[in-house]
């Protein structure tokens, strides 16, 4: 029986892969190892039940009293806390979902990869902070990472069977976020709730929000950068409304191949667990009959400030991946909390890049893990700092 644990198991991607899993056999099916979440302490116990889990870790030590109760009689172990989420993902398990949100997500994925595994990398934020590390760490140890972002898995999908030296670009392709058809003069004073009304997607809040300033496309260009080991400048973005082109391949002779799909991630969550197998999804069918049209246009820089970021990312490397990400969190965690506005978001992550580019160090590569962590906290600590002067501008 196949071993499998996920990480971020509350959230959306963990949800869905446990409704795969469900349709699959569920615990008749699956030896299920660790499951992990935040404070939704009382869905992980119910998920841990279901699926028989060894062990349920909440990342947070103040919840553990709450698992534990919840899990009393079940014989699931509870832990608690950043080094128990580690400790998880030392139990061997043939193939693990990552799908914690955030910088939070890198130190299990990574110590899982020294075990030989499969990992399925939904945390984005992994390859855009320690991307080189990740990928050396996988080759050492002979583990494998799969990719779960829909975009990637087209990448990925896309790429079997041809010769990398053959890939000429790779067109990402975006919905543009809730706010795509917004005047850019209105974005600045665009709400939380506006920002959550994604058009074709259904995400976590999080995720969601970064694709309406495209701060996740921006992620996904650098992650793409990591992954594929292409230059930067092979890499496009074109706003693709309709979501049903999940990215696309271009190769030398001019042929592109495109992954088309419903907008839904349990295809690529699918994708990933049944690889290199395909088994059957439940995902809608496209009808191309009533399809009507697919639509572009370009990805405006002046509208999504992130993806010029995301290029001066790419051009430092090093650890500038790190800060742009630590950044990235703390100005959405204002943003939601009320104290930055919506456009702001990318006007702090540019000032933090810019005062630890000043301080120098930010284009050192990373030896080791500790070093990305380092640099997390640097530009939490800087981005923080600023929020308000950003708050102060807007009151004046
Ligand atoms: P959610 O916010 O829905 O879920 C996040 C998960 O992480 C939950 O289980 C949450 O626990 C847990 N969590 C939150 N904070 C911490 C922390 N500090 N330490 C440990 N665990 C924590 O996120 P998504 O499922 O939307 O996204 C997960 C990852 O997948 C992200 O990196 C995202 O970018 C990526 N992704 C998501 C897609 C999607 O469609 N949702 C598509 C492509 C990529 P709890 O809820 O119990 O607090």
């Amino acid at each position: 029986m196949r071993r499998i644990s996920i990480f971020g198991v509350t959230g959306s991607i963990g949800e869905q892969t446990v409704d795969l899993m469900r349709r699959q056999g569920g615990a008749a099916a699956f030896r299920t190892v660790a499951l992990t979440g935040g404070r939704n302490v009382a869905r992980l116990a119910e998920l841990a039940r279901e699926l028989q889990a060894e062990i349920a870790v909440t990342a947070h030590d103040e919840c553990l009293p709450d698992l534990r109760a919840a899990l009393a009689g079940s014989g699931v172990e509870a832990a608690a806390g950043a080094d128990a989420l580690v400790e998880a993902a030392d139990r061997p398990a043939d193939w693990i979902m990552s799908a914690i949100v955030g910088a939070a997500g890198l130190a299990p994925g990574f110590r899982a990869l020294r075990h030989g595994t499969t990992l399925a990398l939904a945390n984005k934020e992994s390859l855009v902070t320690a991307g080189p590390l990740l990928l050396a760490e996988a080759a050492r140890h002979g583990a494998r990472i799969l990719p779960v972002d829909s975009e990637h898995s087209a990448i990925f999908q896309a790429l079997v069977g041809e010769d990398m030296a053959a890939v000429e670009r790779i067109v990402l392709t975006a919905s543009g976020g809730a706010l795509r058809d917004w005047p850019l003069e209105r974005l600045a004073r665009a709400t939380v709730a506006e920002a959550l009304a994604h058009p074709n997607w259904a995400m976590g809040q999080r995720i969601t929000i970064d694709s309406a300033s495209m701060f996740n496309k921006a992620l996904e260009v650098i992650e793409t950068r990591e992954y594929f080991g292409v230059a930067p400048e092979q890499i496009e973005v074109i706003v693709h409304p309709e979501s049903i082109i999940h990215s696309m391949v271009g190769y030398r002779d001019g042929a592109i191949m495109a992954h088309l799909g419903a907008a839904d991630m349990r295809h690529a969550i699918g994708y990933a667990l049944n690889w290199p197998a395909r088994a059957e999804l439940p995902v809608a069918r496209l009808d191309f009959a009533t399809l009507g049209q697919l639509t572009f246009r370009p990805a405006d820089e002046a509208r999504y400030p992130a993806l010029r970021l995301a290029r001066a990312v790419m051009a430092t490397r090093g650890l500038a991946g790190a800060a742009f990400n630590a950044a990235k969190e703390i100005a959405l965690d204002h943003f939601i909390g009320g104290g930055l506005g919506f456009a702001d978001m990318a006007g702090l992550v540019e000032e933090t890049l810019a005062v630890l580019s000043g301080a120098g160090g930010l284009g050192n590569a990373p030896k080791k893990l500790e070093d990305v962590l380092q640099m997390d906290t640097a530009a939490r600590a800087v981005a923080s700092e600023r929020v308000a002067g950003f708050a102060a501008r807007r009151a004046g």
